[in-house]
């Protein structure tokens, strides 16, 4: 057994899940938030035992420390030899990256190249690589990016339609995020389907972060995600896609600049903008049966934007044989899964197990039935696993 550690390390959090690989067996997971506070947050989980300590963690590299303080103290690991490998998200690999590769320094500097096209995410990401690779220095490392498994789209999918030469120039590009999620979810949702050999997947990773995914024979062939997550459906607190000239209307009308309404269709849009109430769906859902109108049109709308995009690909891919659920609302909202149907039935003929879907929360199910001309499949997602696997046959299985 090889241990292989998986890190996604945002601005001021870091989580991890240590693996077991090639067995795939979670020894322990966890995250360090508020780093950069004095309160800062230490979870760990590990068999049954859940411990939390709140804690001064300075900054990424503090984290590190702490966790693989936590990891001897504990004697999950006799000593730090034992990890062998550590897997790294990445959000945005531009137009380098369309697999895995190994973190050297060729990748570490095309990454900070990519900090200007995602500055919350990449600049992070690379903050815990290096946390890793000062106090682990002999541990080898894999970059895996959210952009990747996006890179087999067409042109005609991920061009803009804007002056050829800015495409050229400055990579402008649609790269999409969520796709080591949607990779998964596909690979998941074949083990239902009759022929999977050839397969046309709609997956749906709807969070707060959320996204639509068509695949053809496990290749992405569109997603709605654009240069920047900010693009694709309505989100929890981001516009999704808009007619650009409400971006130049509302800065004249607020008197804003660029940047400021950009950071306001980034964090205070989506459902939290329309229906005033919250950027978490439960809120909105819970206003809406109260009858708030602004939380019944924020849903509405929402529901509206998925199913229209799922009608798209339905069209782009020449039918479907799988539309998969995911992420904290896909895998745990029962009501918002059967809005979505209610919306997409009868043109795609869709029936689903109405009582059925109402008990899945957070578990992998069919719940449509035998008349559906489409299987409908609700799939916990786990990205996690699958930067595990890239990094065990990179660096361990294949070297
Ligand atoms: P992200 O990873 O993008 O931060 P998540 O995938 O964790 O987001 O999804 C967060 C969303 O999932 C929130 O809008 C939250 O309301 C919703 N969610 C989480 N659990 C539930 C639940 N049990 N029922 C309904 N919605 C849920």
């Amino acid at each position: 057994m090889i241990k292989v550690m998986v890190i996604n390390a945002g601005s001021s959090s870091l989580k991890f899940k240590l693996y077991d690989m090639p067995e795939e067996m979670v020894v322990c997971s966890g995250i360090a938030e508020r780093i950069g506070h004095l309160d800062g947050i230490f979870r760990m989980n590990f068999k049954d035992q859940k411990s939390k300590e709140i804690l001064p963690i300075k900054d990424h590299a503090e984290a590190v420390h702490l966790l693989l303080k936590s990891l001897l103290d504990k004697r999950i690991i006799k000593s730090l030899d034992e990890i062998k490998a550590t897997g790294h998200r990445v959000v945005q690999g531009g137009k380098y990256f369309s697999h895995s590769v190994i973190f050297d320094e060729d990748a570490e500097m095309k990454i900070e190249s990519l900090i200007s096209l995602s500055p919350l995410h990449n600049g992070a990401n690379l903050v815990g690589f290096r946390a890793f690779q000062s106090t682990l220095p002999n541990v080898l490392a894999v970059a895996t990016f959210d952009t990747a498994f996006h890179r087999t789209m067409e042109d005609q999918d991920s061009v803009f339609p804007i002056p050829y030469d800015y495409t050229i120039k400055h990579d402008i590009r649609r790269y999409g995020a969520h796709g080591t999620s949607h990779q998964y979810l596909a690979l998941e949702a074949l083990k239902h389907l009759d022929n999977p050999e050839h397969s046309k997947i709609i997956s749906c990773h709807i969070g707060s972060g959320s996204s639509i995914t068509a695949i053809k024979d496990l290749k992405c062939v569109a997603t709605s995600m654009g240069l920047t997550p900010l693009g694709g459906i309505m989100m929890g607190t981001r516009t999704g896609d808009l007619d650009p000239s409400v971006m130049k209307y509302c800065c004249y009308k607020e008197d804003k600049t660029a940047e400021e309404m950009f950071q306001i269709f980034n964090k205070e849009s989506g459902l939290l903008g329309v229906s005033g109430v919250s950027n978490d769906s439960r809120d909105v859902l819970n206003a809406m049966q109260k009858g708030n109108e602004r939380a019944i049109l924020a849903y509405k709308l929402f529901v509206r934007r998925i199913a229209d995009f799922i009608g798209q690909y339905f069209v782009r891919l020449g039918g479907v044989d799988a539309i998969v659920f995911s992420a904290g609302i896909g895998e745990n909202s029962p009501e918002t899964r059967q809005m979505i149907i209610d919306e997409i039935k009868e043109a795609l003929k869709i029936e689903i197990d109405e009582e059925k879907n109402k008990l899945i929360r957070g578990k992998e199910a069919l719940i449509s039935t035998q008349n559906s001309a489409i299987k409908v499949i609700v799939i916990p997602t786990d990205e996690e696993i699958m930067i595990a696997r890239d990094t065990y046959d990179l660096l361990i299985k294949n070297k």
